[in-house]
């Protein structure tokens, strides 16, 4: 959340919605789809949506159960599915495999899904009204992600290099991978 008239964080191509009222500016950056609709309609729109995240009425037993519900499921999907728990984007799902140890490509049967849960809870609140996220604590460029984007650099924890693949529910919608193959298991 910017105040109107504030230097935006990255360029103004890669803005795709922006929302202004006199004492605040929301830029939505690289958003991947935006839809609008009438408000009229958003309970019918959003009914499909899990627990949200940042939602005063966040139930997280209720994404816990929608997890479970799917055990073969791969983890970094399966937090990835708005359908499960509503709010993490790509980055910050692999960010939080990260922060629990876990591969991506670990079935969510295997995985504490209340302390991931509880975790990607945690670090969406430190970002809400931060400008640039960090799941680090770092917030200099370059520094502000443990695994993400850092395909081939070393881990920040121990050294070993990132690895980089793409996982999805299905072939067409894979999206980018980040792990330590040490740290992660
Ligand atoms: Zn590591």
């Amino acid at each position: 959340m910017l105040r109107p008239g504030q230097r935006w964080p990255r360029p103004a191509h890669r803005a795709r919605a922006i929302l202004e009222t006199t004492d605040a500016t929301a830029i939505g950056f690289d958003l991947g789809l935006v839809e609008v609709f009438p408000a009229a309609e958003e309970d019918e729109r959003l009914a499909y949506l899990g627990p949200d995240l940042l939602g005063p009425d966040w139930d997280g037993a209720e994404a816990v159960r929608r997890l479970a519900a799917a055990p073969h499921a791969q983890i970094v999907v399966a937090l990835a599915d708005q359908r499960n728990l509503a709010g993490l984007g790509n980055v910050l799902v692999n960010e939080v495999c990260f922060l629990r140890g876990i591969r991506p490509d670990r079935p969510a049967g295997e995985v504490d899904l209340a302390a991931a849960v509880d975790l990607a809870r945690r670090v969406i609140h430190a970002n809400r009204d931060r400008v640039e996220r960090t799941t680090t604590g770092d917030t200099r460029p370059g520094r502000r992600l443990w695994v993400y984007g850092r395909a081939g650099e070393s881990c920040r924890r121990c050294g070993a290099r990132i690895e980089h693949g793409r996982y999805g529910p299905n072939a067409v919608e894979l999206r980018e991978t980040y792990w330590c193959p040490n740290c992660q298991r």
